[in-house]
């Protein structure tokens, strides 16, 4: 290693972006090293300010400090989820609780917090525009749900709890990577590929290629391996084994086992809560969210939970008939919901994977979602290929708003390998600001999709296709932001708000319009018929029963999880119970199991959270109507209140104020209900 850091020079490149190519595992504890001591230079210095507290000397102050710390922190925990290696998982380990108790220990700085609570008693008085009125009430009300007022003794108790809670996180979220990585089903002759379509078995070679044995065909538990091979597997026998490995991962005897790990982290939960004067973790979680209680998330999914159970029944009644039609299983298992599911689409529907997806190729779905930000926003994306990324297969885009003037740079990184976390997400490398000159936001979009072959075009599901519409409307949430303090921006709203504009977008995906301009065959280059678009149309509530059970149920452990009492939780005990309890149908799993549960275990952020997508689809399918109404989906007024209360106004807008602000008036549940096709047999209730 040279004696210069990349991370701490002034970054010279296009952009800004992070020197990629310049940048090892060993540069970031010294690099950290300097960010932390300038940090807590500069919060020292707002604490013990001789001057009387003022919203610029201690509120802009705040908002603006810490950058350096920012900067290589984004770029750490990008590489962590996208590209990482055996070097910078002893990095992450090391650092993860070092960060935690330095942030811990910021927001329980009483000399500041005194500062911060002075004027948040005068808040009225102060003369405040209404994003800075906004900022001072976000930073206090941070303060104290991070502990700001306790005690001395309990904030000592305090950091330590949050400092061991970011170790565990770190390695629950390790060890589902261990598990997913260290296992393949490897399918060595014909008959292991009975009923499995080209595109299935091309990736699982390019897969098995990529561990070293170009001879055989390799199954992951990558759901984009694992849930198209539980589709079309012939093989009962395979699909049981491999079906058992996908939901048993982090649930081994040995150094990954995730079940110890969750237990202690529940527990040291349960403790922050009691600390801070609430009754259960759920409780405390949820003052800061727009559901407000857990109450009212019980609300919702109860609405939900038995009409999904029911639809749920009446489609495994279809799957067993088509079984039992082919004289094959008279009792539908959990491994063999997929398969069944798939033939009942085809002989329903006529719609099955094999047919849309040579519509859905994967540089013609990136051409729709960046077609639909123009269309909506006036966006352009220009591919910069000169610039380089992490990974060869990352694109780079300069972002180009009304005008030409460019807003922002997009990454986008699609494939699966072993070096990424599983899932899809969205995240920054810089958030946009204006109060230190125009700060441009860096947005990247992972997903993980199978590659196609070498030289064969990727090809995507309808599913997949949605969820890059879906990683995308959050990218467009960063992109767009237009506020003026950095702790505002973008994706910061509140958590049950925040997957509000990646949902709404998935809707211009199956705008017929939209599907005949982007989904061309990829031998043909035909426009997708009319027909397929009506047929994909009408078996869109198909296996929403499955869909919305799989998903429910998971919301509905976590909530009750998370509002526990009882000491020391067997997590595998207590989601057996609890899925007994609900009446949860044998022939689903949880789309989460506890054991390798990420959203509830790798960080806090969606802990007593998981039920936010539903909460969010109420405020999506309600928004999206405001279009339909305006018989447009592409309405340019309906777009211009989307963009400004929505995805430009990042927490600058109390949520409920912004949704009605867009829509006109509070949102609707029954959209929700109808779209997943529960609306009927929940009107009863
Ligand atoms: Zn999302």
């Amino acid at each position: 290693m040279t004696s210069a850091n990349p991370l701490l020079e002034e970054w010279k490149t296009p952009y800004g972006l992070p020197p990629f190519r310049d940048v090892r595992a060993g540069h970031f504890v010294p690099a950290f090293d300097v960010a932390l001591v300038q940090h807590n230079a500069e919060i020292g210095r707002i604490a013990a300010d001789s001057h009387a507290p003022s919203f610029d000397n201690t509120i802009v102050a705040f908002d603006a400090s810490g950058r350096l710390l920012a900067r290589i922190g984004h770029l750490f925990h990008n590489l962590c989820s996208s590209e990482t290696s055996p070097e910078l998982q002893t990095v992450e380990r090391t650092m993860a609780p070092r960060l935690a108790a330095h942030h811990s220990a910021i927001y329980l700085d009483g000399a500041l917090f005194a500062r911060i609570d002075e004027l948040h008693e005068q808040r009225h008085k102060l003369g405040l525009p209404p994003e800075a009125q906004r900022l001072l009430e976000r930073v206090h009300l941070d303060f104290v749900l991070a502990g700001a007022r306790l005690s001395s003794a309990d904030k000592r108790r305090l950091s330590a709890i949050v400092e061991r809670l970011a170790e565990l996180q770190t390695a629950f979220s390790q060890n589902v990577l261990h598990d997913e990585s260290n296992w393949a089903l490897w399918l060595t002759e014909e008959r292991d590929l009975a009923g499995l379509p080209p595109f299935l078995r091309a990736t699982a070679r390019e897969a098995a290629q990529q561990r070293g044995r170009p001879d055989a065909w390799a199954i992951t538990l990558s759901r984009s391996l694992v849930a198209p091979f539980l589709t079309f597997s012939d093989r009962r026998d395979l699909r049981e084994h491999a079906f058992k490995a996908w939901i048993s991962r982090g649930e081994h005897d040995g150094e990954h086992d995730n079940r110890p790990i969750a237990r202690e982290i529940l527990a040291l939960r349960q403790e922050q809560a009691r600390l801070m004067g609430y009754a259960t973790y759920a409780d405390y979680a949820l003052v800061d969210r727009m559901a407000g209680s857990p109450a009212a998330v019980a609300r919702l999914l109860e609405q939900v939970w038995t009409p999904a159970k029911k639809r749920a029944a009446e489609e495994r009644d279809a799957l067993a008939a088509l079984a039992a039609s082919l004289g094959e299983t008279a009792t539908i298992e959990p491994w063999d919901w997929r398969y069944y599911a798939e033939k009942v689409r085809h002989v329903r529907y006529s719609v099955d994977d094999g047919a849309v997806k040579p519509y859905f190729a994967l540089e013609r779905v990136i051409e729709a979602a960046f077609d639909c930000a123009h269309r909506l926003f006036g966006l352009s994306f220009i591919l910069r290929p000169e610039i380089a990324a992490y990974h060869p297969d990352v694109k780079v885009y300069e972002v180009r708003g009304r005008g030409d003037r460019v807003i922002g740079v997009f990454l986008h990184d699609n494939f699966a390998r072993p070096t990424k976390r599983s899932g899809a997400w969205m995240s920054s490398y810089r958030l946009q600001s204006r109060i230190a000159g125009d700060v441009l936001p860096i947005i990247v979009n992972n997903n993980n999709f199978a590659k196609g072959a070498r030289g064969e075009p990727t090809l995507l599901s309808l599913d997949d296709a949605l969820t890059l519409f879906h990683e995308f409307g959050h990218g467009l949430h960063g992109l767009l932001s237009q506020v003026t303090f950095e702790s505002l921006s973008g994706t910061q709203v509140l958590r049950d708000f925040v997957e509000l504009p990646s949902q709404i977008f998935e809707n211009w995906l199956l705008e017929p319009d939209v599907l005949k301009r982007h989904a061309r065959h990829v031998e043909t280059g035909q426009p997708m018929p009319d027909e397929l678009i009506q047929r994909l149309e009408r078996a869109r509530r198909f296996n929403q029963g499955f869909e919305t059970v799989e998903y429910t149920a998971c919301a509905l452990v976590d909530m009750a999880l998370h509002t526990a009492s009882e000491k020391d939780i067997d997590i595998t005990a207590f989601e057996r119970e609890e899925l007994k309890r609900l009446g949860m149908p044998r022939e689903i799993a949880m789309r989460h199991r506890l054991p390798h549960f990420l959203h509830l275990f790798a960080s806090s952020g969606y802990a007593a959270g998981y039920y936010v997508y539903m909460w969010a689809e109420v405020l999506d399918a309600d928004g999206y109507d405001a279009f339909l109404e305006a018989g447009n989906p592409f309405d340019p007024g309906v777009a211009e209140r989307l963009q400004r209360y929505v995805y430009a106004a990042g927490n600058t807008l109390e949520p409920g104020a912004a949704f009605r602000a867009f829509r006109g008036r509070d949102p609707k549940v029954e959209p929700m209900l109808s779209k997943r096709g529960l609306a009927e047999s929940s009107t009863a209730a």
